[in-house]
Formats: structure tokens, sequence, C-alpha cells
């Protein structure tokens, strides 16, 4: 039921809804611990999905989380941009493209308006754009899957370093027993 749940959100990991990304409201609605009008992203339509689900009567968006916005995605201002990479850290479905130094430029494609790119930037150069009818927002599936592939990278990433640090310990401890 989670799973079902967290496919139907809007995959955005925005944390609006007060959790750490979709997954963990999907969780704390099962459980009984948040309700199901917390996500500004899915607004209406998404608590409606979220009733029908779970059998539940549908009532309106909390505002207290935030007010339902159209889709929207992120721009840089590639003239002020420094290639800090701060915002790449900080999109969730690695949707900026950049190398440190270099002008950074967003994936329109993949960005899912989520926001969270904005608020580390240290030159205050990205801007949110309405989607106009030429574009489209990825559909919940695909940022699902770009989430999870990253979320799989950087799990890997940590492993290699944990694994990377051991082998340097080893070496560093047989150097001085030599
Ligand atoms: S899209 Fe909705 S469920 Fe997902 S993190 Fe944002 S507010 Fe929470
Ligand atoms: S580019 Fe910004 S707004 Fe778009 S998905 Fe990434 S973090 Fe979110
Ligand atoms: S956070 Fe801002 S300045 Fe830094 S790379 Fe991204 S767009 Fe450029």
């Amino acid at each position: 039921m989670i799973e079902a749940l967290n496919n139907i959100l809007p995959q955005t990991q925005c944390g609006q809804c007060s959790f750490k990304g979709c997954r963990p409201y999907a969780e704390a609605i099962i459980e009984g611990e948040a309700d199901i009008n917390q996500c500004p992203p899915g607004g209406d339509l998404g608590i409606a999905k979220i009733a029908k689900l779970l059998s539940v009567q549908p009532k309106p968006l909390n505002t207290q989380f935030g007010e339902h916005k159209p889709k929207s995605v992120a721009l840089i201002d590639e003239e002020v941009c420094i290639g800090c990479v701060k915002c790449i850290a900080a999109c969730p479905v690695d949707a900026i493209l950049g190398a440190a130094k270099f002008m950074h430029t967003v994936i329109v494609s993949e960005c899912t308006g989520c926001e969270l790119c904005i608020a580390p930037c240290p030159v205050d150069c990205i801007t949110m754009q309405i989607l106009d009818d030429s574009l489209s927002a990825p559909s919940n599936l695909h940022a699902k899957q770009r989430y999870d592939a990253r979320q799989q990278r950087k799990d890997k990433e940590a492993v290699d370093k944990t694994e990377r640090l051991r082998k340097q310990k080893e070496r560093l401890a047989s150097t001085q027993n030599q």
C-alpha cells in the first residue's frame, strides 16, 4: 500500500508535506501520522487520488503546507552563475548540468519544479518559470525513476568512500608497523 500511495504522489521530493520526500509522506499517511491533504504540488487532484486509494473522503488542501502552484521549471541565469555546483547537489532528479567553475544549465525536460535548487544558490541566479503549452513536466513515474537512480548512485558512492577510507587506514597501520 505504501508503494501504491508513493506512486501517485508527484515525486518532486520537495518536502512541503513536512516529510523528507514523497515516500516518507506515504509511509506517514499509512501509519496514521499524516493527513491526506498535505501535498501542495499534488493539489486537490492528488488528494482525490489518495482518498480513492484509501477509500476515504477527500478534503481540501491544507494550505499551512503551501499553495498549489502551476507547473514550473527552474531557469539559471548563465551570465550570473559562478559554477559553485550547490544546485547540482540539491537537485533530487539530476536535472542540472554543469561542472565546478563553469556555468550550469537546467535540463528543462527533467525538472520537476521542486524549487530545491533556489535556496542554496549563493548568487540568486535561479528563478522559476511557469511551463507554457510547448513544454511538459516529467511524469511522476519518470521523476521517481530519476530520483531512485540518484539515491542508488549516492548510496554506492557512500559505500565506495567507506571502503576507500578502510583501505587507507589499513595501509597506514601496516606502514606504521614496519
Ligand atoms: S511532492 Fe508532495 S509528497 Fe512529495 S515531498 Fe513534495 S509535498 Fe511531500
Ligand atoms: S532543477 Fe531545481 S527545480 Fe528543477 S528538479 Fe532540480 S532542484 Fe528541482
Ligand atoms: S547554485 Fe547558482 S551559482 Fe551555483 S552553480 Fe548553481 S546556478 Fe550557478
